[in-house]
């Protein structure tokens, strides 16, 4: 293959993917090492990546403990009720004693956050979140993480990160991919690398295909790589299992957090009735009273946990009573309220309000159709996939703890944003504190002297570059031998790969179309079949560069969603009602899953082994305010 290879050296900190997590990382590396030598890889362009790419009209994650709303521990309090118990309280209380402080600098830079003109107070749509005009969010970060590193290579898809072959196997030393343009062949060898590439959206089959395919809740672009990385990597995960569902406007998967805290419009069935409660008497024997407290809902820090919530949704609709609405009716009467209805979505989900005025819905004359979405994997929405990583040395417990805030079981491998599990409601601005967590301790790192010595070989180079272009030359070889269309006895191509992998996932791991339900049987039969996929995905083939970033996402895609499974498998009860159901055990089971599950995949075998983590409780309940 004629691609060049370009190779950068001597990289203290490379930062792969930059997204929101990604820009935090490069800015504080810049802080903490000033002669330091950071790099940026980014798939596509830092102005409009990640999954603020297109704008937000909200940052879901803001204390306000400057103007006396909340403190550190309140949020620990809700995130861990939303979650069902399941979350790392030590990253979760260390990013948010932080994240104020990076909101506050959005706004220097520029970020309009609208404040009340009473009290001098950010604006706020609910308890966590503040309202900005945040179409330039992304553009504006990108800017400081750009002044911050030497250099940031644009439009390159990292496929693998690179291993230390001197004495310690288990030490990341930087990471290949390719340009998705030119086709060039990048090595980055590098001390540390922040793993700030995204989660994981299209790996179970969405509800819109052929056509519609491409409009999903989660960014399209984000193919799991945070995952795909870290886990090809042989870095520990956790909470693998815990995908989320959103409830969403249909079809444009615009949010809803503005419409229900803002707005305060409410849901319906299809015969205009409240369904909700009527779900939880059963419910709660499902969960037990400690997670749904149906007396205590007032309580804004005993919130319905949002998969809960889901749960009523998906029964009802299941009872035949569909569609659920959102009854917009009523708040729209109220022109303001009606002209930030619309805000919402021209700030952030065009083609919600572009899908509204194509289809003659007008909120204000009739009420919406919501819908429950395909699950997606990722970390810092209502949900916390991701590495197993080390918290900070002061709060940390023991088990919680390996020297370096954020690193993950891998020396010297970092994450941020999606890439960390535990740490749930981080959102945008919880997703860049945490890159600046991890910076921080990477350059600490690398001063204690822990990256010295690090061997990268030519033939670990070489190999990957055999096995990157492999799609292409597997394309050169076979192409005559196409018998139909695109059908080819010697090959998948990576639209065939990814439609495989997604009906697989749909059908055992608890997708759309079996109303979100697998058990033991049919997850042990989705880890067979992914095995075969996995075999067959060695012979993907390529016809260009394009398709080549297609087939190394689709490698993404498929070890995010082994991943899942095997995590699913494990956790044998149902922790979740309304983000999936395990058949077989159907009930929340506090004595033997309150624990947070950890894998690892062996690089050489891919054998997976799991084991229980405990989950510690660092902040005691308190009186709401
Ligand atoms: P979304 O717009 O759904 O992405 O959510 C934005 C924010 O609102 C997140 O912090 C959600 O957890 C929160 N949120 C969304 N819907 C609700 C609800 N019905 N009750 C409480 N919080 C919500």
């Amino acid at each position: 293959m004629a691609y060049k290879t370009i190779i950068e050296d001597d990289i203290d900190v490379l930062v792969a993917g930059a997204g929101l997590g990604g820009t935090g990382a490069a800015f504080e590396a810049r802080h903490w090492g000033k002669d330091k030598k950071i790099v940026i890889a980014e798939k596509a362009n830092i102005d409009r990546s990640g999954a603020v790419a297109q704008g937000l009209y909200a940052i879901n994650c803001y204390m306000g403990t400057r103007f006396g709303e909340n403190n550190p521990e309140d949020h620990v309090r809700y995130a861990r009720m939303d979650l069902m118990g399941m979350v790392r309280e030590d990253l979760l209380f260390d990013m948010a004693r932080h994240v104020d402080s990076a909101v506050h600098q959005f706004e220097e830079w520029g970020m309009p956050i609208m404040r009340n003109p009473k009290t001098g107070s950010y604006l706020r749509e609910g308890r966590w979140q503040i309202m900005i005009h945040g179409e330039s969010y992304k553009p504006l970060v990108a800017e400081a993480a750009k002044k911050s590193a030497d250099k940031v290579f644009n439009r390159i898809c990292v496929t693998h990160l690179l291993m230390d072959e001197a004495k310690e196997k288990n030490r990341v030393a930087g990471a290949v991919g390719f340009n998705v343009r030119t086709g060039n062949y990048h090595v980055f060898k590098s001390k540390t690398v922040i793993v700030g590439a995204g989660g994981a959206s299209n790996i179970f089959k969405p509800r819109s295909v052929g056509e519609g395919a491409g409009r999903v809740w989660y960014a399209p672009w984000s193919s799991g790589s945070a995952y795909g990385l870290m886990v090809g990597a042989g870095a520990k995960m956790t909470q693998m299992e815990n995908r989320i569902v959103l409830a969403r406007f249909k079809d444009g998967y615009g949010p809803v957090g503005a419409y229900f805290l803002h707005l305060k419009t409410y849901t319906q069935n299809g015969l205009g009735e409240e369904y909700e409660s009527k779900w939880f008497p059963a419910l709660t024997k499902m969960v037990g009273k400690e997670y749904l407290d149906t007396e205590n809902q007032h309580l804004s820090h005993k919130p319905i946990p949002t998969c809960l919530r889901n749960h009523a949704f998906i029964n009802e609709v299941n009872a035949g009573r569909g569609p659920i609405h959102m009854v917009t009716m009523e708040a729209f009467q109220d022109p303001h309220l009606e002209e930030i209805g619309w805000h919402n979505f021209l700030g952030m989900t065009v083609g919600q309000a572009v899908l509204w005025a194509s289809t003659d819905v007008n909120p204000k004359y009739e009420n919406p159709e919501l819908t429950t979405s395909e699950p997606y994997v990722m970390g810092s929405h209502a949900t916390g996939c991701g590495a197993w990583c080390s918290g900070p040395e002061d709060i940390s417990p023991p088990e919680y703890f390996w020297g370096y805030n954020r690193m993950t079981s891998v020396a010297g491998l970092f994450g941020a944003g999606d890439a960390v599990g535990g740490t749930p409601h981080a959102f945008s601005s919880g997703s860049f504190t945490e890159g600046r967590l991890a910076a921080k301790a990477a350059c600490k790192y690398i001063d204690d002297g822990k990256a010295e010595g690090i061997v990268v070989s030519g033939k670990q180079i070489d190999d990957r570059k055999e096995e990157i272009y492999k799609p292409m030359e597997h394309y050169k070889i076979f192409r005559n031998e196409i018998t139909a269309g695109s059908v080819n006895p010697n090959y998948i191509n990576p639209r065939q790969g990814l439609d495989r992998l997604q009906k697989l996932m749909d059908e055992y791991g608890g997708g759309v179309t079996v109303s979100y339900m697998t058990n033991e049987k049919l997850l042990n039969i989705g880890l067979k079949k992914m095995k075969l996929l996995e075999e067959d995905l060695e012979k993907i083939a390529a016809e260009d560069i394009h398709e080549l970033l297609r087939a190394w996402e689709l490698k993404h895609r498929h070890l995010t969603s082994e991943s899942v499974l095997q995590h699913t498998l494990f956790r044998k009860e149902t922790r979740w009602p309304g983000y999936y159901y395990r058949g077989d055990a159907m009930k929340l089971d506090d004595e033997n899953w309150h624990v947070l599950t950890v894998s690892r995949r062996d690089p050489e075998t891919g054998e997976y082994t799991m084991e229980k983590a405990p989950c510690y409780h660092l902040v005691g309940e308190d009186e709401d305010k």
